[in-house]
């Protein structure tokens, strides 16, 4: 049976080249797309959980493929990682991210940090050469990592982490609960902040687990005294409940879209008159 199986994989496969050649496209369209900076990024409102201020924006990609229309960052970024182009899309975000949050100094500014920027020895350099051509104050700088490389290399993690906090920026824990998250990381790679993935949000009106979960997550957060942000908040309901279980931090459409950078100025005008 298993000799059979291999035989039929090595069959031809029309289908199969299809793919191999759109991704191939795709791949290429990508790497115009960074090397012209046709990259856009859009900022996504951060709030306060008690007096639902704005505090902060969380800066997301955005490619509009020439002749295809717009592509989900869930589609790019995983090809970007594979195909050596991640770290000059980090970069590009970093940086741009950084001087248009210049204009907002009542505002953190949060970037995402793939796996494949973070394993890189020369991270905590890069960074710290944006930041001085930027001249954006460190600590309104948030860097957020997932935990999927962290479990694998939890030493470079470590160290990667220490050199980041030495710079000034913060580090913060994204899509927490979405994965095997083991709460003895939180205590071991000194995160700022964690991010409860919008997975747990999403039904904690309709199911008591979910709830308990996410009541279980944050509290375990706090006694470690980190603070935590919910993400993916849709309805007024959710953003009380999570407030109630302790975030202190929001996000969702409830509170607002990913936006282009004008529509953050228009809200910060509107919010000092
Ligand atoms: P993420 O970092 O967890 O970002 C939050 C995602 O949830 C964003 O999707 C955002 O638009 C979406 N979102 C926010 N509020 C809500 C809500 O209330 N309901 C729903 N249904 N969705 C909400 P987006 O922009 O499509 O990005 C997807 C993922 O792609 C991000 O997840 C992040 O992992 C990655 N990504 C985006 N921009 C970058 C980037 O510049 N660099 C890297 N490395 N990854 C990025
Ligand atoms: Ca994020
Ligand atoms: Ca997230
Ligand atoms: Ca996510």
């Amino acid at each position: 049976a298993k000799e059979a199986g291999r035989a039929r994989m090595t069959l031809y496969d029309p289908a199969m080249d299809a793919d191999r050649g759109e991704r191939n496209a795709l791949e290429l369209d990508l790497r115009m797309a960074i090397e012209g900076g046709d990259l856009q990024i859009a900022y996504q409102p951060l709030i306060d959980a008690a007096t639902h201020e704005m505090t902060g924006v969380e800066a997301l990609v955005r490619w509009n493929r020439p002749g295809h229309g717009p592509v989900s960052p869930e589609v790019f970024i995983p090809i970007a990682e594979t195909s050596g182009l991640i770290e000059a899309l980090g970069l590009f975000v970093l940086r741009k991210a950084c001087e248009t949050a210049k204009q907002w100094p009542e505002l953190r500014i949060s970037v995402n940090v793939s796996p494949g920027q973070f394993r890189n020895p020369a991270f905590a350099d890069y960074v710290r050469y944006v930041l001085k051509q930027t001249e954006i104050e460190a600590k309104r700088v948030t860097l957020e990592v997932t935990e999927g490389y962290m479990i694998q290399n939890p030493q470079r993690t470590r160290q990667a982490i220490e050199r980041l906090k030495a710079l000034g920026v913060k580090v913060a824990l994204d899509d927490f609960g979405s994965g095997f998250s083991s709460i003895g990381y939180l205590r071991q790679f000194g995160f700022d902040r964690i991010k409860i993935d919008r997975s747990l949000v999403m039904d904690i009106l309709e199911s008591d687990r979910q709830r308990e979960m996410l009541q279980a997550t944050v509290a375990l957060a706090r006694s470690l005294d980190i603070p935590v942000t919910a993400e993916g908040i849709e309805t007024e309901e959710q953003a009380i409940a999570v407030r109630l279980f302790g975030c202190d931090t929001l996000q969702g459409y409830f509170f607002g879209r990913p936006m282009p950078a004008d529509q953050i100025t228009e809200r910060l005008m509107q919010a000092r008159a």
